[in-house]
């Protein structure tokens, strides 16, 4: 739609251009959520097209993501051999609810910083252990987890003005077994409950939980868990009010699929099985 409110364009070779951040600011990514409704705070878009920076970098690290890497992009990726998650990449990419367009115009970090419960670039990124860097107005970047970037729906650590510059999903992560469930009330729809699980040599699993929630949560045992104590954490990690209610699910059925789907990622990573 047309932004009626938006009276300049602004498209600089490098973010240390715009150090004059004002309300009425807003960053332009792939442009799918900020030009899908109206926009009245917003006078100003900072297209962030020009910034140029690399998509998809893979090093001994692990992979970078720039923040401007379009989904599309991402979903090509092709990953070492040795990187055994990756194929959770692409089973991400398609939980996002995506019209062909949104699919080649969306970015990462767009996904991540809209924050919404069932964003599915977050739902991997936190799965995976993932480290964004930030980059503040007039400040020196810094690193947050991503398991501590979303804070509750359409909610996160940015400051105003604050870039989210990439997203490192590190190799250690990436070289762990997985097993992921994901339920949507609607075909090709949002997630109403989206759980990762990932279990290193050290074999410790990692249960991530998103979508059910409004902010993601993470869970880490450092044995295999049984039945009983998985529930007991997830109960302790998670209040029975503390699902989120939305269209894509009640609270209550989010919760059960809470429940069951840890339940199976437990089951499947448990002992000396195959990776997915
Ligand atoms: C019909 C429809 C269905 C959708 N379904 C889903 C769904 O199922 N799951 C889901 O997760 N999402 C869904 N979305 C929302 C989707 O997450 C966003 O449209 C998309 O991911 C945003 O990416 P973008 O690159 O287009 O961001 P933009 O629209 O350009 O920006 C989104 C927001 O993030 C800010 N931003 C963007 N990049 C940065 C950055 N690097 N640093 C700081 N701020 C930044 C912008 O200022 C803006 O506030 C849906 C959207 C639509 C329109």
């Amino acid at each position: 739609m047309n932004l009626n409110t938006v009276r300049a364009v602004r498209r600089p070779a490098s973010a240390a251009e715009i150090s004059d951040w004002r309300d009425g600011y807003a960053w332009l990514a792939g442009g799918t959520w900020l030009f899908s409704e109206p926009q009245p705070a917003v006078d100003t878009l900072i297209d962030l097209e020009r910034l140029g920076w690399p998509a998809l970098e893979a090093t001994a690290a692990g992979l970078d993501i720039a923040a401007t890497c379009r989904i599309a992009e991402l979903y090509h990726f092709a990953a070492p051999k040795e990187w055994i998650a990756a194929p959770l990449i692409r089973t991400c990419c398609e939980g996002l609810l995506a019209s062909f367009k949104i699919w080649n115009a969306a970015t990462v970090g767009g996904n991540v910083c809209m924050s919404l419960p069932a964003g599915a670039m977050i739902s991997l990124v936190v799965g995976l252990e993932g480290v964004c860097t930030l980059w503040p107005r007039g400040g020196k970047p810094r690193e947050v987890p991503a398991v501590s970037f979303v804070t509750g729906n359409h909610a996160n650590v940015l400051a105003p003005g604050e870039l989210l510059r990439k997203i490192l999903l590190p190799a250690s992560s990436l070289k762990k077994r997985f097993a992921m469930r994901r339920a949507s009330l609607t075909h090709l729809g949002r997630s109403a409950a989206l759980l990762i699980g990932t279990r290193g040599a050290d074999g410790g699993l990692l249960l991530t939980i998103t979508a059910a929630t409004p902010r993601p949560v993470q869970i880490r045992f450092a044995e295999d868990p049984s039945a009983a104590s998985l529930h007991a954490a997830i109960d302790a990690a998670i209040e029975p009010t503390g699902y989120f209610d939305d269209v894509h699910g009640s609270a209550a059925y989010k919760r059960h699929l809470t429940y069951h789907f840890a339940e199976e990622i437990r089951a499947e990573l448990a002992g000396t099985g195959a990776a997915r």
